[in-house]
């Protein structure tokens, strides 16, 4: 399973012999700092390729890694991996106690189907829904057994409540103590893309529910957003809910006061709406023309939870590459990439190794390729790089919200982090979206490096993704790191090939399923250019004289912008 071939070597030993060549009294010429037109950075850039980034995507999505699943005998074997090619690499340990390993502790809490219920009463009587073809509950992480009893339920539109982007749901006062709130996922379409996906976040929409005094949260999906896919939800949900635990034990999710969490399939919306003064599909449409909803149901709802839990351990894998500069080396621009998915699970088509090969091996493999790049620098930027692979993304960004809120570094010094995560590679990369670069001075080093390698700049064409939330980059937004997330835009280069179809037709048949595997049609030399857009843009964060900032009003800035500058003083 720890692939060793020549070449892996070949470039280790090359990797070592620089650094030992940097690290004695060098000449002087050699200190002359690079730029982003000399001849040793053209070297660099061409000097990333393809063929490594197809050989870890291998190594990572083989079946022998079982899926990667945190905890599993698979997981473990894609960190020794990516040990053994970081140190061949002559990148240092910067985990816990000289090692790379950051130790993660899980918790996963399972619902236990055949002692958990939904009913739902109306005039016409009580309707014990069937668990699975109806509705799926969250196991609580808490507690094993929570209930709801007969409560009235109040619908709260997208159950979004941002008065000062000129939307509220709750704008009408409607009363929800006590109650349980019903509300669709997604968030309206009138608020700009990231602050969008904010919004269409369940934990942000469960935290206003319960300030509001609810007790219980039921979400449901339009029939026609692309997200719902009722299937994956229910081979995921199996799997249960994951939390990370503090040093006394406690789960960093779960609230006292929520005592049921349901989503429903189109059957179970049908059941909770039934005599309600509107019906579901005017609130689709309503919620299509970003109107602010808010109505009490006829129906109530009992919710009876039992759920198990079990501790699993995982760890992240730091390594890091030293800056040049005597002070700013202290500083770090940290790249981010998720080795996890979700192992081994519901079988579909005969398959049930999810391999995760786009999702995210491929994000593994380009940031190894941007390790490598830099550790064979002739002379490193000021700034020193981290690189950070963490665990437990697929259940709820765990691994980096961990690392984000416990670094192995200085907290202060983490400077900006640029996130890969299934960058979208079945196309030459012609144009990207770098999510997040217009919220801080980040999109000038992202802009530079897109104009030095021919590659345009485009805006979010799939808002209703929510991508902004949506990955490991958002964890360091949450402590208040200006952050990138570069997707691959549309642009194919060939008419016969639709970027927005390979897309959508990835998201609905194969993302999340086990068929996410390498007889895929990767385009390795796309996942190359990936590599030294995000290398050049790192490259130039960690040389400037001056690090990011969020941009002065900004709404993320303004929201999490404090977290940093907490941990500076
Ligand atoms: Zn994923």
């Amino acid at each position: 399973m720890i692939w060793q071939s020549g070449r892996l070597v070949a470039v280790g030993v090359m990797a070592s012999v620089l650094t030992c060549a940097c690290s004695a009294t060098p000449p002087a010429e050699t200190k002359t700092p690079l730029t982003l037109d000399s001849p040793e950075m053209a070297a660099t850039l061409s000097g990333i390729q393809g063929t490594p980034i197809k050989q870890h995507m291998t190594v990572l999505a083989d079946d022998g890694l079982e899926g990667r699943g945190p905890g599993t005998a698979g997981y473990e074997g894609a960190l020794r991996y990516l040990e053994t090619t970081a140190t061949a690499y002559g990148l240092a340990p910067a985990g816990e106690a000289g090692t790379f390993r950051q130790r993660v502790p899980l918790r996963n809490s399972v619902v236990v189907e055949s002692a958990s219920a939904m009913t739902v009463r109306s005039s016409a009587g009580a309707t014990r829904l069937t668990y699975g073809a109806d509705y799926l509950l969250s196991a609580d992480p808490l507690r094993e057994d929570v209930a709801i009893d007969d409560a009235p339920v109040v619908f709260v539109g997208y159950g979004v409540s941002a008065p000062a982007l000129g939307y509220d749901d709750y704008a009408s006062g409607a009363d929800v103590t006590g109650k349980v709130v019903a509300f669709l996922s997604g968030a309206p379409a009138r608020l700009p893309s990231n602050e969008r996906a904010y919004y269409s976040s369940g934990a942000v929409k469960e935290a206003e529910a319960l300030r509001r005094g609810a007790i219980g949260t039921i979400s449901f999906t339009s029939p026609d957003d692309p997200r719902f896919r009722w299937d994956v939800s229910v081979a995921t949900s199996k799997q249960g809910g994951y939390a990370w635990v503090d040093a006394q034990g406690k789960p960093n999710r779960g609230d006292a006061a929520l005592r049921g969490a349901a989503s429903l399939n189109h059957s179970g919306v049908q059941a909770l709406f039934a005599g309600a003064p509107t019906t579901p599909a005017d609130v689709f449409a309503a919620a299509a023309k970003s109107t602010p909803q808010a109505f009490a149901l006829a129906t109530r709802v009992s919710l009876a939870t039992r759920s198990t839990h079990k501790d699993v351990e995982s760890a992240n894998l730091v390594a890091r590459l030293e800056g040049s500069d005597p002070a700013l080396k202290n500083e770090h621009v940290v790249y981010v990439a998720h080795v996890d998915h979700f192992g081994r699970g519901v079988a579909m088509n005969g398959d049930e190794i999810y391999n995760g090969a786009h999702d995210n091996a491929s994000g593994v493999a380009i940031v190894l390729e941007v390790a490598r790049a830099w550790a064979a620098l002739p002379v490193k930027p000021r700034r020193s790089a981290l690189f950070v692979f963490v665990t437990a993304e697929e259940r709820g960004l765990l691994g980096s919200d961990y690392f984000a809120r416990h670094p192995t570094v200085p907290a202060s010094g983490i400077v900006a982090d640029l996130t890969l995560d299934m960058p979208f590679m079945f196309h030459p990369l012609l144009d990207i979206v770098p999510y997040g670069a217009q919220h801080s001075t980040l999109s000038v080093p992202v802009t530079r490096a897109a104009q030095h390698l021919g590659i345009g700049i485009g805006t979010d064409p799939i808002p209703e993704q929510a991508l902004f939330i949506r990955s490991d980059h958002f964890s360091f937004v949450r402590q208040g790191v200006p952050s990138l997330f570069i997707k691959s835009g549309f642009q194919t280069g060939d008419p016969a090939k639709d970027g927005a179809a390979i897309n959508a037709a990835y998201r609905r048949d194969v993302y999340h399923k086990p068929n996410d595997d390498m007889s895929q049609p990767f385009d390795f030399e796309a996942g190359a250019a990936h590599a030294r857009l995000n290398f050049l843009t790192g490259w130039q964060v960690a040389d400037e004289a001056v690090r990011p900032s969020w941009n002065p009003g900004d709404f993320f800035g303004t929201l999490f912008g404090q977290a940093q500058a907490a941990a500076a003083r």
